[in-house]
């Protein structure tokens, strides 16, 4: 006997779930979402708004210590700027606060009911869930797996005391003296860049010989400077052997063995699909690796059960979760959807940001297609001087026969705002010619964007 029904339960109120039951919830259907933890997931938790803030926090305090030094060409000077680091967390803490409010407010709106508890799969149209109260059983006629990402342990550097996920980190109370960060992929370097600036002594090891290995180095090299700028030690081709009191042992790619003394030691080696708790045996769903297989309509091999975010693989970027969740929902609603998108944009909110959307050169080639890629540096942009960080450049990737646009790469102090335009472009089936024949505010760090397409075309007004 079920304790509830309901047309649709999702398990998981992350980016994807709450969506998708806010969307169900608008096209009028009976709509659960459960969560063990607040609303609003990792990304609103502790994952992107926390280190955005953050980043944004340690921003402010770098700047202040450039004023303070009389290092600024404009002539700003400041007395020597101090970190409250509680204080920093506990505004951060607030934005949070405000964020999940807010979600649970849509959440209410829509009239979607909320449970707090831990969902198990008793069959594929029932689940348990574990609340305060006790175990209640749902029976749903379909049902939305969105219960996302962990972060990913060493077997040779458990978590626990001084050994930290991003978890903690975006909730320390005070900046360590020294930290180590293990794995340069854009979490790690994200937080361990906010530390460097708020006035840790920061060590980055990596077991790739570059940093954001997902990234070819013409992006990454402006990161990299930036990282030797603020002091940042970087050991690449690196492997960690474990913790030795005081900070960890490491070995580089020559057999040298060295200990990094860290205070904390942050560990950013990726993220897992939560898939182990949740009675999946039950169901005995086709997985793709340690993910949920779905198809372009994100259901899973059994009917009724849908999957999206995290739980499904890469990317594993909140936008991505969204636009599945919506889509979920609709489909459940009746409507004719499938997973149609040209492009999902990334960003990496390092110091300079980088943004991909679509292909980049490598990956076109790859495909066998024939492109042209053009670029504009910042150098030549008159908005990237005036903001002082004309480092970084936008790249365009062309198809060579008709100039369609596959792919628009960038990296540069504030670009991740541009993946819009980047992303509608190739959404729209823009060619080079489209982006050149529209008028871009001056001035502006998009006019790099116009400019990039022009160099495509071959006829670049301002290089
Ligand atoms: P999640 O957000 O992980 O939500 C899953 C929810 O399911 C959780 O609330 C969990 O409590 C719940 N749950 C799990 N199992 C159960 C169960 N059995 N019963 C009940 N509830 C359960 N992405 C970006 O796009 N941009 C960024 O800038 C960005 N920055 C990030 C920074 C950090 C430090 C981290 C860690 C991640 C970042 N991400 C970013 C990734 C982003 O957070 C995830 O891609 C996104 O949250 C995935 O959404 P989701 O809905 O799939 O899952």
């Amino acid at each position: 006997m079920a304790d509830l029904a309901c047309k649709l339960l999702v398990i998981g109120a992350g980016p994807g779930g709450y969506v998708s039951a806010i969307r169900a919830g608008q096209l009028g259907l009976d709509t659960v979402i459960v969560d063990e933890a607040a609303v609003g997931g990792t990304c609103l938790n502790v994952g992107c708004i926390p280190s955005k803030a953050l980043i944004h926090a340690s921003d402010e305090f770098a700047m202040a210590k450039v004023f303070a030094a009389g290092a600024s060409p404009l002539g700003i000077r400041v007395g020597a700027p101090e970190i409250d680091l509680a204080k920093t967390v506990a505004w951060k803490d607030g934005i949070v606060k405000r964020l999940t409010g807010g979600v649970g407010a849509l959440l209410k709106k829509a009239g979607v009911r909320v449970m707090a508890g831990t969902a198990r799969f008793l069959d594929g149209k029932t689940v348990l869930v574990r609340t305060a109260e006790g175990d209640k059983r749902v029976r749903a006629e379909n049902v939305v797996i969105a219960t996302g990402s962990a972060p990913v342990e060493l077997e040779t550097l458990k978590f626990g005391g001084d050994v930290i996920s991003s978890t903690e980190a975006l909730s320390l109370q005070a900046v360590p003296e020294r930290l180590a960060v293990v794995g340069a992929g854009y979490i790690g370097l994200e937080i361990g860049t906010a530390f460097a600036k708020f006035g840790a002594s920061v060590t980055v090891i990596e077991a790739q010989k570059h940093i954001l290995p997902l990234f070819d180095e013409e992006l990454t090299r402006p990161v990299q400077r930036r990282l030797g700028d603020l002091g940042v030690d970087l050991r690449l081709a690196t492997r960690v052997l474990g913790r030795e009191p005081g900070g960890i042992s490491v070995e580089a790619q020559d057999g040298a063995r060295e200990t990094v003394v860290a205070d904390k030691v942050l560990v950013t080696v990726g993220r897992r699909p939560r898939t182990r708790a949740i009675g999946l045996d039950e169901l005995d769903l086709t997985m793709a690796g340690p993910f949920i297989e779905i198809d372009d309509k994100c259901r899973t091999s059994m009917r009724g059960v849908y999957a999206i975010g995290d739980v499904t693989g890469e990317p594993m970027l909140a936008h991505r979760a969204m636009a599945q969740g919506e889509m979920v929902a609709e489909i459940i609603g009746g409507q004719k959807r499938a997973w149609d998108r040209a492009c999902i944009p990334a960003v990496c909110f390092t110091d300079p940001e980088i943004v991909t959307v679509g292909l980049t050169p490598a990956a076109a080639k790859a495909k066998g297609l024939e492109v042209k890629a053009a670029s504009f540096p910042f150098r030549a942009n008159g908005r990237a001087m005036t903001i002082e960080r004309d480092d970084g450049f936008v790249r365009v990737v062309t198809r060579a026969d008709n100039n369609a646009l596959l792919g628009v790469q960038s990296v540069g102090v504030g670009v991740s705002e541009l993946s819009a335009a980047f992303a509608l472009s190739i959404e729209m089936g823009a060619r080079a010619e489209d982006v050149a024949a529209t008028i871009y505010a001056h001035p502006t760090l998009s006019e790099a964007f116009h400019e990039a397409c022009l160099a495509a075309l071959g006829h670049p007004l301002h290089i």
